[in-house]
């Protein structure tokens, strides 16, 4: 298969699309940034690497970063953590609070905001310096020193955090949050924060598509039915209200950002990383999701 040429050609046809998406600006800082930006990158299980575009440019991955707060939680206490969230799309958008009233106070998944504010909390109560070890655990899955989060982003979401400050202050309302609401925002938004680019991203993701097993780090992250599972929620609530599209559409595990990252994941075959910041009414980046459509639609690989 030859995916350099696949990748260059859709580049192509995808970068000149009428682009109908929106930079998000309800974070301020995340509108600090070219909107033409558009870069992708691919690492395959067999040593085939490739980028094209802004693929070398860091930018905030926001809610990317939920699957790898998801998995050190995973592997701190296990099967435990299903207790405290569910793993059913939510069909709403990444921010809503409707559904928890009536699931007192169990976030749907680990993807929209609501379950990943309660997987820091988590994440809070097993580790001893939360924002520092979750950093080492990022960059030790990189292979990468110098990965770091944004203090400027994090610091601009914390001023107009508002929906996630209601959140996190309703899920304690229900015994669902252990720790003060501001510690274990101030660790969210920190976490979004984290900046990385296509490379880096494609790189990082590997280990899910390798059963678990992390060959940066040269470590089993996760065993290989947790990884199943990671995937398989990334399949079905990695893009909120638009997950079953990115599913019919792609076909793939994936996981969106609202600073208009994506990542894809073809389980024992390659991961593929894709930027565009300007983002669908969604929340998810329109080129992105155009691009791995397809992606896989001429490569004719997917899951299914
Ligand atoms: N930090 C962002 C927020 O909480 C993450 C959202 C996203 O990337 N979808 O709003």
């Amino acid at each position: 298969m030859d995916f350099k040429e696949i990748i260059e050609e859709i580049y192509l046809n995808v970068k000149n699309l009428d682009d109908k998406g929106k930079v998000a600006t309800y974070i301020p800082e995340l509108e600090n940034v070219d909107p033409e930006n558009f870069g992708v990158y691919i690492t395959t299980l067999n040593g085939f690497k490739f980028g094209i575009g802004n693929y070398k440019d860091k930018f905030s991955i926001q809610s990317i970063a939920k699957v790898l707060s998801l998995n050190l939680a995973y592997q701190l206490i296990g099967e435990r953590i299903w207790e405290r969230l569910g793993v059913e799309p939510s069909g709403t958008a990444f921010n809503s609070l409707v559904q928890l009233e009536a699931d007192n106070g169990i976030p749907r998944n680990p993807f929209i905001n609501a379950g990943a504010i309660v997987i820091s909390d988590i994440l809070i109560c097993n580790l001893k310096n939360p924002k520092e070890d979750f950093l080492a655990y990022v960059r030790n899955l990189s292979n990468n020193p110098e990965l770091n989060y944004s203090e400027k982003i994090a610091a601009s979401e914390n001023e107009v955090g508002f929906r996630n400050i209601a959140l996190c202050n309703f899920i304690k309302s229900f015994g669902n949050i252990k720790n003060d609401p501001t510690e274990v925002l101030d660790f969210y938004f920190n976490l979004c924060s984290i900046e990385m680019t296509c490379k880096e991203l494609s790189e990082v993701f590997l280990f899910l598509a390798n059963n678990g097993f992390s060959v940066n780090s040269k470590t089993s992250v996760l065993t290989k039915s947790q990884s199943k599972r990671i995937n398989a929620i990334m399949l079905t609530c990695g893009f909120y209200d638009e997950s079953g599209d990115f599913a019919f559409k792609v076909g793939l595990p994936g996981k969106s950002g609202v600073g208009g990252g994506i990542i894809a994941v073809h389980p024992n075959q390659y991961t593929i990383a894709v930027w565009s910041p300007k983002l669908n009414e969604k929340g998810n980046s329109f080129k992105g999701m155009r691009f791995l459509e397809e992606f896989t639609t001429k490569s004719e690989l997917s899951i299914f």
